[in-house]
């Protein structure tokens, strides 16, 4: 919504702020993607606030569209076991795990009645939904995106309460995600990938090469976006799908910060199905430090590391212990804090 934004700063900035390249802002204003904000700016969507802000480590763990906890009792009697093994290991660390989940688990969790939800929550860890849906197909109107997207978050919403289950990860499409998902009640939008790219614009996307096409068949689908590391390691409010700049009358948060997979940190996307091993922790660490190399401390800033319910598994116990303990070190010196994805919202808005 450069346009409207433009329009809607004027009053607060230098008048070149719309037009050229390189910004020179007033005193009382700075440059961010583009655009001049005033300091003060709580109300325009970027979370500047006064005050070092926080730079969080957060995870997502998808309990995913395609699983078939809810038909298949063995199945999730095995993700029960990774994912109460992986929060005892958290644990150990005070780290946070933060569980969102599609229909399949939710499903089995509510028909079953275990308590593995709940129990995260008392635990410090986090929940949220997982919305498998928008692509590859867009659903037939925004109406019908939103009672999608509605009826995994009223699945989570009657486990845990919907003051607990206040975002979704996933929803990319070519229609508009970010309206969907505001109808259908959720705050903040993690786990964005290229697909969320598919909503916008040619001019919207980081250059012309990324057509739908490429989107689509490239292999690059679930990159991690925004495209740009220092857009995607700020959250910030956006009222639409079509672009990654901050709208003053936003009301969903973009709160990306993502990253490869943790599994995949030491080999990167293309390698699909590699090993997680203690190399992996070390490349962690890396990511960490080049969002940490382009974070605002005016903002709050995030990393969002996907760890695989597999990865949570017994026998990955050495590289979980290994990636929890190097994080650590960067919580010890006060550089990093572990935060659930629903605490980073919470720190954003209260900015
Ligand atoms: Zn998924």
């Amino acid at each position: 919504m450069r346009l409207i934004l433009c329009v809607a700063i004027v009053p607060l900035v230098v008048l070149g702020a719309c037009s050229s390249d390189k910004l020179d802002c007033d005193e009382g204003s700075h440059e961010m993607d583009g655009e001049c904000w005033p300091n003060e700016a709580a109300d325009t969507g970027t979370g500047t606030g006064t005050g070092a802000a926080p730079f969080f480590v957060t995870t997502m763990v998808h309990m995913e569209g395609g699983h078939i906890d809810d038909v298949d009792p063995d199945a999730f009697a095995a993700h029960l076991a990774m994912l109460r093994h992986g929060m005892s290991v958290a644990d150990e660390y005070e780290a946070k795990l933060t569980i969102e989940s599609e229909l399949p688990f939710a499903t089995a969790v509510t028909e079953s009645g275990e308590t593995i939800l709940t129990d995260a929550l008392a635990g410090g860890h986090g929940v949220g939904t997982h919305c498998d849906v928008g692509y590859p197909d867009p659903p037939a109107s925004l109406i019908q995106f939103a009672a999608l997207l509605e009826e995994r978050k009223t699945l989570m919403d009657n486990l845990v309460g919907p003051e607990n289950n206040r975002g979704c990860s996933g929803a990319g499409s070519s229609a508009d995600w970010a309206q969907a998902l505001i109808a259908a009640g959720f705050v903040y939008v993690d786990g964005l990938v290229s697909i969320h790219y598919l909503s916008m614009p040619p001019s919207a996307r980081p250059d012309l090469s990324w057509t739908d096409e490429w989107i689509r068949s490239s292999g690059a689908f679930h990159d991690p976006a925004p495209y740009e590391l220092e857009v995607r390691t700020h959250p910030f409010m956006v009222a639409d799908a079509m672009d990654f700049l901050p709208d003053q009358d936003g009301t969903l948060l973009i709160s990306s910060g993502g990253t490869w997979a943790l599994h995949q940190q030491a080999e990167g996307y293309s390698c699909s199905d590699c090993a997680f091993d203690t190399d992996d922790a070390t490349a962690a660490i890396a990511s960490i430090e080049a969002a940490l190399a382009v974070h605002d401390p005016t903002r709050v800033g995030k990393i969002s590391f996907h760890i695989h319910v597999g990865d949570l598994a017994a026998e990955h116990a050495e590289a979980l212990r290994a990636f929890f303990e190097a994080v650590d070190v960067l919580v010890t010196d006060g550089r990093v804090a572990w935060a659930t994805q629903g605490e980073v919202y919470d720190a954003f808005v209260a900015r």
